[in-house]
């Protein structure tokens, strides 16, 4: 069942939460609008007097003028388009888009209210430059914050090096801002970027691009309704990605069963027609424990696994032998009969697909949960399969694109790595000299060595400088929209907050970096208003890989700047500005600011991003999709007829050659029953072509559909061209730039378009997925306990990783923790197994969404879930306040949510909040008028020591505590 239209006109009824009605907004022009948009505004923003009404239309006007902008909501990656009315400037209705083939006209509760980012009246974001003097803000003028601001980066820079200053971007900068800033950060001499996908997916993209080809989700939320079983283990969608929801419910009113695995009884548990409750961290157990019933059955698919499989005989060795359903249920607690049921279903529905999100990701052992979740569907045949696949649903609206092409601290846009070829190819697309981003950076070594984390700067700034493999310690944070309180170790932070020379805060919203800083400072902190995404325009990539173009809903508000005009700013101070914008369109703002335009700079990033095709996504293909959504498939996302024919929607990346080429995307990567041309593909060679003398290559009969060879084969450079004959097919100006290149640093194109238009073949080669890597800690996934784990016994069976001498920058600990916690009986102090999660009314760090009076009101305070049985142990009572105290020695205070979702032992408490800290409400260090409107404690106040072992992905998902009663 479809959603459908009711109505063309203003929501009908009046406002859902009346106690509010009276302070509904009243309709302004845009010169009062402007005029009332000053620093006053905001003061006294009371709960007592939120707008409530302001989602239901403004009075009309006699004289006024009515503009439709087309946008999409920021608060998940699902990629739920909005339909904005604006009056005489002031955004004043918003509307689902009833013809997204993503959203079909639903939003949730985040998406239905992304409009009160756009008021004035009582608004709780940022308003004006602040800086923190004694302690307290005070608001300055943005010529003072950007000569003080940096003035002060300068001096370090000069006095300890590039390396001291550390950026965190952010995964709701679009993908012109986040391919900026790493360009950015770059001139500024500096791998020391990062952003919000190191805590929540980097393990996903470093196991799934290591097994086949790219770091991504491979299908579509829409290619869901495809399926004919699907297993979501470690997603609970329906809080955390809603409207994906949708094309699930399609699948199973079609028949399609449904399988949620997972510590709790979600809200999507809530919908699966079979529940499975595994101990939190032990899917690996889980997921082999299935394989084995794959394998004893003989349900594995032997002819793909034959054509398209590297090293399945050597997993199937290791399971048969450590994963019998003994083993499974000791480590997992999941009998046998329960792990064959769930192996049966995924085997026995095919095709049949896997889900996971965070759940699954951040562990210490992040990396290897993921790719046992890639071997069981190669082993079933799912992958490069309609209505199968790994659907990864990414978090924030843009983290998969800020992955794709921003500020990564081990690669240039487009997972280029760090090597001088690699530098020299971007230098080239950007038109600067090598040698001249050489003498930006410390030395050639540093700007070839990945730099540390974002989940651990506090190490970095506060180890002693000695370990510290990078010359000086950080010494000053940018936090360029980035929540603190979605990191671990909150206790920890606040220290190394204290230590740093300079904290430089550039969001909409002030964020509890604002309030932590102020807490623990007197000066050396500013806080610089930017503005959110519907302030401008740009390109979003949703976690289906497709493309989206946002269009300015308003003018940027107080005096918020937009983040790719800050970055221009700051580059004029640091005297790169010409470098930095020298091929792209400038535009003045009203401030006679220079603005690139997110167009031109989105070109620029067609003309370098040929290794994952964002190259065939120009602004003028997108915006022709977003103008003419209702042309596309709901099922297959292709559009039928009209202006767009043949394409899928968002040309959903790889979208290879360039637009003139007219790929149309690729709905579902390495689907081998499709041409290439029509969005097909085949596993990537990138891990050479033999291993141990068996081949990488797939086998021969294994090749996209209509293409001229017919076996594998390496990825294309122009000697392979020229071997095969097919050089003269290019023309001699693609020949020419062609010469000595290879499919991804071909400028041209002309590599990608004959391979790809002439020859029905893959530029990136055909090859077998890996089953077996040889470059991770693990080369087959294995179960290793947490460092807090709460069975020491198993402990013993499956210890962790050893310690980690230089790792990403940083001394890294695992056993010695690990090893510490079984000796001082951790696990007896702290028996509570503390896991985290998303709740459905608030996204990220939540300061924008507390922020939000709707939500806010949907959700007031934070809590901790707990079994009924814990709780009668401990004298609590549902609705209590409760302490819940950490290892660490930090404590939070928390409402009590007794509850059957855990099992004994296991508590769960949300992420999204902060604003208190360890008993104590944190207002009094906000900019006034700015504070959420909801503030509560942090769970990662409590959070402990933990990362993955390859990306240094922080484990929040399994750690302990203890809950006590509040006196
Ligand atoms: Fe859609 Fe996600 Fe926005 Fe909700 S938060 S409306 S599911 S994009």
């Amino acid at each position: 069942m479809l959603l459908t239209r009711k109505s063309d006109s203003a929501p009908a009824g009046g406002p859902r939460l009346r106690r509010f009605a009276g302070a509904r907004l009243s309709t302004m022009d845009r010169r009062m609008f402007l005029k009332r948009s000053g620093i006053a505004a905001g003061a006294g923003a009371f709960a007592s007097q939120l707008p409530y009404g302001t989602i239901a239309p403004a009075a009309a006007d006699g004289d006024k003028k009515v503009e439709q902008k087309r946008t999409v909501c920021t608060h998940c990656s699902v990629g739920c388009a909005v339909d904005a009315t604006v009056e005489n400037g002031v955004w004043t209705r918003q509307n689902p888009v009833f013809e997204s083939p993503i959203n079909l006209g639903a939003h949730c509760a985040k998406g239905a209210s992304v409009r009160e980012h756009g008021v004035i009246e009582h608004s709780h974001r940022l308003k004006t430059p602040m800086k923190l003097v004694g302690g307290k803000w005070q608001r300055i003028s943005w010529d003072q914050a950007i000569n003080e601001v940096g003035d002060k980066l300068l001096a370090i820079r000069k006095d300890a090096g590039p390396d001291a200053v550390f950026w965190v971007g952010s995964s709701k900068h679009n993908n012109e801002q986040s391919y900026l800033l790493r360009k950015f950060v770059s001139f500024f001499g500096t791998n020391n970027c990062d952003h919000q996908a190191r805590i929540c997916h980097s393990t996903t993209v470093a196991g799934v691009a290591n097994t086949w080809g790219y770091g991504a989700m491979t299908n579509s939320y829409n290619d869901m309704q495809n399926t004919k079983c699907a297993m979501y283990i470690g997603s609970n969608a329906a809080e955390a990605h809603p409207v994906s929801m949708l094309h699930m419910l399609h699948a199973k009113e079609t028949g399609a069963k449904m399988i949620v695995v997972d510590p709790r009884f979600t809200r999507t548990a809530a919908k699966a027609d079979e529940y499975v409750r595994i101990r939190s961290g032990t899917d690996i157990p889980f997921l082999f424990g299935m394989l084995y019933h794959v394998f004893k059955n003989g349900w594995e698919d032997q002819q793909y696994i034959n054509d398209r499989v590297y090293g399945m005989d050597k997993v199937k060795a290791d399971v048969m032998a450590k994963w019998t359903p003994d083993k499974v249920e000791e480590v997992c607690g999941v009998p046998e009969a329960e792990v064959y049921k769930v192996a049966e279903m995924m085997a026995k529905n095919r095709p049949s697909t896997v889900v996971w999100c965070m759940g699954q990701t951040q562990h210490t052992i992040g990396n290897a949960i993921v790719r046992a979740s890639c071997i069981l569907q190669l082993a079933l045949g799912n992958v490069g399969v309609s209505g199968g696949g790994t659907n990864i649903f990414r978090g924030h609206d843009n983290v998969q694109g800020a992955t794709d092409v921003g500020p990564n601290p081990d690669s240039l846009p487009g997972y280029y790595g760090l090597a001088t070829g690699s530098w020299k190819f971007w230098a080239g697309v950007w038109g600067v000299d090598y040698e001249w981003i050489k003498k930006q950076y410390a030395s050639q070594e540093l700007m070839e060595k990945p730099g540390t984390t974002v989940s651990r700067w506090i190490d970095a700034v506060m180890y002693p400088n000695d370990v510290v493999d990078q010359g000086p310690n950080v010494r000053a944070m940018v936090y360029w929209g980035h929540a603190p309180n979605s990191q671990t170790r909150g206790k920890d932070m606040i220290e190394a907050m204290k230590k740093l020379d300079l904290m430089v805060v550039i969001d909409p919203y002030p964020s509890a970096t604002a309030a932590m800083c102020a807490m623990v400072r007197k000066d050396g902190v500013y806080l610089l208003p930017a503005c959110t995404q519907f302030e401008t325009s740009g390109s979003v990539t949703a976690s289906n890989r497709s493309l989206q173009w946002r269009e300015k809903v308003i003018e940027p508000l107080f005096e918020s700047k937009p983040d790719h005009t800050l970055m221009t700013k700051f580059a004029e101070k640091f005297g790169f500005k010409n470098e930095l914008v020298k091929n792209y369109e400038v535009k003045k703002d009203k401030d006679g600011w220079d603005e690139p335009t997110p167009e031109s700079i989105l070109k620029e990033i067609n003309r370098g991003t040929w290794t994952i095709g964002y190259t065939g996504q120009s602004p003028e293909r997108l915006k022709l999709h977003m103008q003419n959504m209702s042309t596309f498939d709901v099922k297959t996302l292709r559009a039928k007829g009209g202006p767009c024919d043949g394409d899928y929607y968002g040309l959903p990346w790889p979208c290879y050659g360039t637009a003139e080429l007219k790929h149309p995307g690729s709905p579902n990567l390495y689907q081998t029953s499709r041409h290439v041309m029509d969005g097909g593909g085949c596993f990537r060679a990138n891990f050479g072509v033999e291993r141990d003398g068996v081949s990488l290559l797939a086998a021969d009969g294994s090749y996209p559909k209509g293409g001229d060879l017919t076996t594998g084969y390496p990825e294309f450079d122009h000697v392979l061209l020229k071997k095969l004959g097919w050089w003269d097919e290019l023309t001699d100006a693609e020949k020419k730039a062609a010469e000595g290149k290879n499919w991804k640093t071909d400028t041209s194109g002309g590599i990608q378009r004959v391979v790809l238009k002439n020859h029905g073949c893959h530029p990136f080669g055909n090859a077998k997925a890996r089953a077996v890597v040889w470059n991770f800690p693990d080369g087959i996934p294995q179960h290793r306990e947490p460092l807090y784990s709460p069975r020491p016994d198993m402990v013993a069976k499956y210890p962790t990783h050893d310690d980690k001498k230089t790792f990403w920058r940083l001394p890294t600990q695992y056993k010695s923790i690990q090893q510490k916690n079984v000796e001082d009986k951790v696990a007896e102090k702290f028996p509570l197994v503390l896991t985290s999660g998303r709740l459905v009314e608030y996204e990220g760090g939540g300061d924008e969404t507390r922020s939000n009076p709707w939500l806010a009101e949907l959700q007031q305070e934070n809590f901790i879930e707990i079994n009924p049985k814990d709780a009668n142990n401990r004298g609590i009572q549902d609705g209590e306040y409760v302490w819940v105290q950490s290892p660490t020695g930090a404590q939070i205070t928390v409402k009590a949510q007794v509850t059957e979702r855990v099992a004994p032992g296991t508590t769960f408490i949300p992420f999204h909040f902060a604003g208190w800290w360890m008993g104590k409400d944190m207002l009094e260090f906000y900019p006034e008028g700015s504070a959420p409107i909801v503030r509560a404690e942090a769970v990662n106040t409590n959070t402990t020591y933990g990362y993955d072992s390859v990306t240094m992905m922080q484990e929040t998902k399994t750690t302990l505590c203890q809950v006590a009663k509040k006196a």
